[in-house]
Parts: structure tokens; C-alpha cells; sequence
């Protein structure tokens, strides 16, 4: 899924085009599928790298407010 995708997608959804902190500013996808939030390993300390979530970040061009969607719930 490439950035113009998820942000057909946001729309689609309805997702809010406006920054959630400054109530402005133009959000952009930044960031592909290709960013992961690490999972703790249920094994002992350290990442479990096969339960990690793919998100996408999505960034305000006003005031630099970073937001994270889970790819995974974007897909068609
Ligand atoms: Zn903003």
C-alpha cells in the first residue's frame, strides 16, 4: 500500500483532513507500510519481530503533529 493509496483510504473513511493539534495545516503521508511498532517478545526481554504492527505515518505540514494508522486496517 503506497502513500496515495492510505490516503485515499483516510478519505474514504472519513477520516478528519485536519490536524488533530492546530485544527489546520495540510496532512501528508509520509511514510509506506514500511515503519513497524516493536512487540514485546513473550519469550523474555527483547522484540518480537513477527508481531510487530505496520503503520503508516501521516504528518501535518503546519505544525509537525505526527499521527499513526495501522496499514493492515486500511486495506480495501
Ligand atoms: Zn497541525
Amino acid at each position: 500500500m503506497d502513500a496515495r493509496e492510505i490516503a485515499n483510504q483516510l478519505t474514504n473513511r472519513g477520516a478528519s483532513p485536519e490536524c488533530d493539534v492546530c485544527g489546520e495545516g495540510e496532512l501528508q503521508v509520509i511514510a509506506e507500510s514500511n515503519y513497524a511498532l516493536p512487540a514485546q517478545s513473550e519469550r523474555g526481554p527483547g522484540v518480537d519481530p513477527y508481531h510487530s504492527l505496520l503503520v503508516a505515518a501521516v504528518v501535518c505540514a503546519n505544525c509537525g503533529h505526527v499521527r499513526l494508522h495501522a496499514t493492515r486496517a486500511l486495506e480495501p
